[in-house]
């Protein structure tokens, strides 16, 4: 039986490693994979899944207002589609959520789908709300904050390194950098003690 998956961390924690290495393992068994990645996201380039480690693969994109349900669809009539992986799953939206459900429990394919859990702020994210209400299974890639504690919150940084509080959700291509942190360190950093 087909499930949706949800893989969530905070950043840098090597979601998108841990995606090519699952699909890598449908390639090893002559299977085709189908990737997804969002198209709002160009820090690979265009229609790239990279991971920091260096390694990569090229991917189709989803965006705003697409049907995921009907691009599945489209897939399944070219060719054989074993399992899609949807990297940057945070930025589905709800909708578009409910339609890969309908790719698992109607087209019967398992749909793994990788994303961070909280923004900047410590608020969910929309499409992982969503992916937190529908998934079958759920798993976490971990990683660490600086004191060793696993991290699961991210902190945003301005170009001269001042943690923010408020701001977009989703800011692609500025300045600004990520950081993991415990809740206590994060709490710590944006000045809410
Ligand atoms: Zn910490």
């Amino acid at each position: 039986m087909a499930k949706l998956y949800f893989h969530y961390s905070t950043m840098n924690a090597g979601k998108s490693t841990v995606l090519l290495q699952a699909a890598h393992n449908y390639v090893e068994r002559g299977m085709h994979p189908y990737l997804l990645t969002a198209r709002l996201d160009n820090r690979a380039g265009e229609a790239r899944i990279a991971s920091r480690i260096g390694i990569g693969q090229k991917a189709d994109t989803f965006a705003e207002g697409e049907d995921l349900y009907a691009k599945v669809e489209v897939q399944l009539s070219e060719g054989p589609c074993a399992c899609v992986f949807v990297d940057e799953a945070q930025f589905l939206q709800p909708d578009q959520v409910w339609q890969l459900a309908r790719v698992v429990d109607d087209l019967n394919v398992p749909v793994m789908c990788f994303g961070l859990r909280v923004d900047f702020r410590g608020a969910l994210f929309p499409g992982s709300a969503t992916l937190l209400a529908l998934s079958d299974e759920m798993r976490e890639v971990r990683t660490i904050c600086h004191c060793g504690k696993k991290a699961t919150m991210v902190v945003r940084l301005d170009a001269s390194g001042k943690p923010q509080r408020d701001g977009a959700q989703v800011q692609i291509g500025g300045n600004e950098t990520y950081v993991s942190l415990c809740r206590r360190h994060w709490r710590e950093a944006v000045g809410d003690n």
